[in-house]
């Protein structure tokens, strides 16, 4: 079986600021003053981070700290797993909504209903153990990362499949557009407004 690409996104450049179309493998084509290509790619592996992103990295492929008294903690066991699960959560996730916390995010389970992390509930001090990469694009692209966490019976299946294209939200719009195949008019599928907390489906 061949490994789909499912979602590419459609954002301004973090570094060149023109509006690109990103993967988990592919680069900014934008040429820049002297001929040069931009060359932008979205952070997989720690070093290609910014600070935010490593920070992020760290923090989900280390134990929760043993003072954490509230909140909710996710770590995967093996420091290299988090830039594997990274690929693979923009290679293949499917895009979903939490409509509890507002926000559109891209999941998978990379070993099926095998565990994959842990997940560390500081109220209750327990552990369990997590399925699902759970990649949330409410943050600039730069820093999108993944969390790991248990499938929701709230969460709200938007698409999946080849070809999916997700337009963040830039200085022209405030919504989320996502569209099958090529992004035009006629291939909108889902529209989604943070800040009204509405979605609607097109077709
Ligand atoms: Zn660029």
């Amino acid at each position: 079986m061949g490994r789909r690409t499912v979602a590419f996104f459609q954002v301004t450049c973090p570094h060149c600021h023109k509006p690109t179309l990103l993967g988990p493998n592919g680069q900014c084509f934008h040429i820049l003053k002297g001929g040069v290509v931009c060359g932008y790619s979205l952070p997989i592996l720690y070093h290609e981070g910014n600070s935010k992103y490593r920070d992020k990295y760290e923090k989900h492929t280390t134990p929760p700290p043993p003072d954490m008294v509230s909140g909710v903690y996710s770590w995967a066991p093996a420091s290299g797993d988090y830039a594997q699960h990274q690929e693979f959560v923009m290679a293949s996730g499917s895009l979903h909504l939490d409509p509890a916390f507002n926000y559109l995010f891209l999941w998978t389970t990379p070993r099926d209903n095998k565990p994959v992390a842990n997940v560390f509930y500081a109220s209750s001090g327990t552990v369990i153990a997590a399925t699902v990469v759970l990649m949330p694009l409410n943050s600039k692209p730069q820093n999108y990362h993944h969390f790991y966490s248990n499938y929701e019976p709230h969460f709200q299946y938007l698409a999946d499949g080849p070809g999916l294209i997700i337009e963040a939200p830039d200085g022209s719009h405030a919504d989320f557009r996502v569209y099958r195949g090529e992004r035009k008019p006629s291939s909108l599928l889902h529209t989604y407004h943070p800040n009204a907390q509405s979605g609607q489906r097109i077709v």
